[in-house]
């Protein structure tokens, strides 16, 4: 062998190593940031004229850097949403980069473009949308909440005469801050219900009735939630879905992170009305296991997707001929070229299939009554709301806020959870609370107990 075939070879075999230990190993801690200055001191420069070899650079990595990041995947990490990938999907992950697809065109992908459409096919089998309903794998909720709102703000101005006007969407308080977001990306406002429970159709309409003549021209969709990111609550989709219909609005539901939920018999009622939809949001990166960055987005009607978002430009040319053979994801969505990232969810689907996945969204769900239970029974807790989804939102009595920031920093300083405080509205008043999302199967009763003991 050549010198630098022995170079690749050991390379591969520390990589490899390094990913079976990750994979395997069950104690590792949950990671905590350090400053930039603190890093830079640790690994000197490390990009040079002549590189610093991969045996250095890896050694740092491994002894300084990947230590700096929180690992979310940690059975007491219950901040934010949690991941909790499968290991079929992560090796399956390493899989997509070494096969290196571009997996914007069937031309080019159509190997792992037929594998995500197989995974996407059970995706939009949850929805319960018609026959015809399809979507596409996108870098996460964000930017399907931004495919999906580009498409319906298209279709709007194809129906309405354009006007030049600003377009107008209704949602709730309780909706993610990425609708507000990509709102102002396509240059659109933004009218909130002021709720952070469950947005009903009747309040809906009120407020649609309460519209001056100008605005009610200019509002062209609803953006419901099948799942608040902060305490897990469903929207009324049923009732919204009627006033979509009466008022001619497009209706998008973005269930980034409750979307797995739907694969769960015990709570698939709650979403009854998301087969209504005209979009849907759902994150496999959250809750269906699989590794970042991983998003979809699903359309009642893909063509007006198509419309939407096809690209024009003469060196693609070629791909409207040969390409339009098979399905282009590259139409459905804003990005061009991608990575075939519901590659990894297909793996670990076939490889499992779909009942393991129902099992292990149910036991996150039982995880949030087990932690609503115990909270229940200890004198120095109680629950703001009753668990919903698997988010459980509760008090520590006679804690100020900063007694709460106080706890997060000193259990994730020690390694041991990530827990952070989150504010629920009641009223016009915000109240500083404690939250828990489940994903990871892996958390145990005796974790939660244990997190809830380190508030005493
Ligand atoms: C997480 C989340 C998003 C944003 O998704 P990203 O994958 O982080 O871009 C949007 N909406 C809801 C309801 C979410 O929970």
């Amino acid at each position: 062998m050549h010198k630098s075939d022995i170079e690749l070879f050991e390379m591969t075999m520390d990589v490899m190593k390094y990913a079976v230990e990750r994979l395997t190993s069950t104690t590792h801690d949950i990671g905590t940031p350090k400053k930039e200055e603190e890093l830079k001191a640790l690994v000197g420069e490390t990009i040079t004229e002549k590189g610093i070899g991969g045996e250095v650079a890896f050694n740092l990595w491994k002894k300084h850097l990947m230590k700096a990041n929180v690992h979310i995947d940690h059975p007491r990490h219950l901040a934010f949403v949690p991941a909790s990938p499968t290991r079929a999907s992560i090796m399956f992950d390493l899989v997509t980069s070494v096969s290196s697809i571009h997996g914007a065109y069937w031309m080019e992908g159509a190997g792992g473009i037929f594998c995500e459409n197989e995974a996407m096919r059970w995706i939009v089998s949850l929805t319960g949308l018609p026959k015809d309903a399809f979507g596409v794998f996108t870098s996460g909720g964000t930017a399907a909440n931004l495919s999906a709102m580009v498409t319906a703000r298209e279709h709007w101005r194809e129906n309405e005469c354009f006007n030049e006007e600003k377009g107008l969407i209704i949602t709730s308080v309780g909706a993610h801050s990425s609708i507000k977001a990509m709102a102002k990306v396509i240059d659109v406002d933004v009218l909130l219900v002021d709720t952070e429970d469950k947005l009903h159709g009747n309040e809906l309409q009120k407020t649609i009735n309460n519209l001056t003549v100008q605005q009610r021209k200019r509002l062209f969709a609803i953006v419901a939630t099948g799942g608040t990111t902060n305490a897990g609550i469903i929207d009324d989709l049923l009732g919204i879905a009627s006033v979509c219909e009466k008022e001619h609005l497009w209706f998008h539901v973005d269930a980034a992170y409750g979307g797995g939920a739907l694969a769960a018999d015990s709570v698939r009622h709650l979403f009854k009305g998301i087969e209504k939809a005209d979009s849907i949001t759902i994150d496999p990166h959250k809750w269906l296991f699989s590794p970042y960055d991983c998003g979809a987005v699903v359309y009642k009607k893909p063509e007006l997707a198509k419309k939407a978002h096809a690209q024009e430009g003469s060196y693609l040319d070629i791909f409207k001929d040969e390409g339009s053979q098979g399905f282009n994801p590259t139409d459905y969505q804003i990005q061009l070229t991608r990575r075939v990232r519901g590659l990894p969810l297909w793996f670990s689907l076939a490889m499992h299939g779909t009942d393991r996945y129902k099992e292990a969204i149910e036991r996150g769900l039982e995880l949030a009554q087990i932690a609503g239970k115990l909270i229940n029974r200890m004198p120095h807790v109680e629950l703001v709301r009753e668990p919903s989804l698997s988010c459980v939102l509760y008090r520590r009595i006679g804690w100020k806020p900063e007694d709460y920031t106080h706890w997060t920093y000193e259990n994730h300083r020690k390694g041991f959870a990530l827990v952070t405080p989150t504010k629920w509205k009641q009223g016009d008043t915000y109240e500083t609370v404690s939250r828990f999302c489940f994903i990871n199967p892996d958390t145990t009763e005796n974790d939660i107990e244990m997190i809830l003991d380190s508030m005493k």
